[in-house]
């Protein structure tokens, strides 16, 4: 009875690293241990395995392991000469480092607003936001649409503005690596795409880490010395400024290990988000997937009425369930952000106040999923 109650009242965790560790933990150890005896940290065969395993499960040409997602969107714009006066599109409504890289190599971000079913970019307001760079003398160049959640972006849309003004489009699958759209998986769409490993990500390695996809031949030579400190055809030549941007090889091993089993996860994930949807579509609205899109549910994310999002995460709170709120500020409005151009984002603006994520991940059980459903259910009530 006592353990009844414990499990009744255990606190839940909001992703659950440690499941897939009990699954996956012996596979992991071995394979980090190899890497230990081999004393190939940097650079060892494992990076270059783990970089054709992702080409093939993304459907690219290319993938360059990295040091972080963020860095995978530097080391692209870099690579493309991305600098001053030229405007980058980012969506108002998604992690800063979407944007934050922008700055990094000197151009401008210029934000977009998303819709509001998917959350992701929306082309009209893209079309918008590349009349008001032009207004303030930039040069539009690149987009860069968010695989939001874990949804793959609307593509053909946001190709088509794309084309029309000329832009490169730079997927950021940092939270949808495995989605797809129109049966392309994410890092196959575009001029180039940029995931995240980062441990909380569908796919995380055991730290930092991230990778950059291309199908463009010419672009990853320099993306390799980008990524080595802009070294020439000689290792101790510089012909470029480039960065630190390796992955470890400790990391490509454990993610070697962690994508064997990938597709089985984003088939529990999608499983898990299907039942929350069935069980919650009659008390909040429950995210939706557009046509043509899949998604790997990085986040399972509701929406509420005004006012009632964060009476809603107290409630939880107390019943031992956490939540998170992404995002709670639009990017247009944070405060180093706000001095850049934007198109007007009512629905980004309004979704800051009226999203909520709750516990998503390969391993929820349905007994846990269950108390997370009633909980729900009673607070709003
Ligand atoms: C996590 C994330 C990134 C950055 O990835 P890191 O590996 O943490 O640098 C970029 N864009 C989006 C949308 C993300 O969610």
């Amino acid at each position: 009875m006592t353990s009844h109650v414990t499990s009744q009242m255990a606190p839940i965790p909001f992703i659950d690293v440690a499941s897939q560790r009990a699954r996956l933990g012996a596979r992991i150890d071995a394979a980090v241990s190899a890497v230990l005896e081999s004393c190939r940290f940097i650079n060892g065969p494992e990076v270059t395995l783990l970089e054709q395993q992702l080409a093939e499960f993304a459907g690219a040409r290319h993938a360059l392991a990295c040091s972080s997602g963020t860095d995978a969107l530097a080391m692209i714009l870099m690579s493309w000469g991305i600098g001053p006066g030229d405007a980058v599109f980012c969506p108002a409504f998604t992690f800063c480092a979407t944007a934050e890289v922008v700055p990094w190599v000197g151009a401008t971000p210029v934000f977009v607003d998303v819709k509001p079913d998917t959350f992701n970019m929306d082309a009209a307001s893209l079309d918008r936001a590349v009349a008001v760079a032009k207004a303030q003398g930039l040069v539009p160049k690149v987009v860069i649409p968010v695989d939001l959640f874990g949804q793959a972006a609307d593509y053909d849309a946001i190709l088509a503005v794309s084309e029309s003004h000329g832009l490169k489009v730079l997927g950021d699958a940092a939270q949808g690596f495995g989605a797809s759209w129109r049966g392309k998986r994410t890092g196959s769409i575009g001029h180039a795409s940029a995931t995240s490993f980062f441990p909380a990500k569908p796919l995380g390695c055991y730290g930092d880490g991230g990778a950059v996809f291309t199908d463009d031949d010419a672009l990853v030579p320099i993306l390799k010395s980008v990524r080595e400190h802009g070294q020439g055809v000689d290792k101790y030549e510089n012909v470029r400024i480039g960065m630190t941007g390796r992955l470890d090889t400790i990391q490509a091993a454990v993610l070697i290990e962690k994508l064997a089993i990938f597709e089985d996860e984003i088939a529990a994930r999608e499983r898990i988000a299907r039942r929350y949807n069935a069980l919650l579509a009659d008390v909040c609205t429950v995210p939706v997937v557009a046509e043509g899109a899949s998604s790997t549910w990085a986040q399972y994310t509701i929406r509420l009425a005004p006012g009632r999002r964060d009476p809603l995460a107290e409630a939880l709170k107390k019943d031992g369930i956490p939540t998170a709120v992404y995002y709670r500020i639009p990017m247009h409005r944070q405060p180093i952000y706000a001095q850049y151009p934007s198109d007007a984002c009512p629905v980004a603006e309004a979704l800051c106040h009226e999203v909520i994520s709750l516990p998503m991940h390969a391993y929820l059980d349905e007994a846990t999923q269950d108390r997370i459903v009633a909980a729900v259910r009673r607070a709003l009530a």
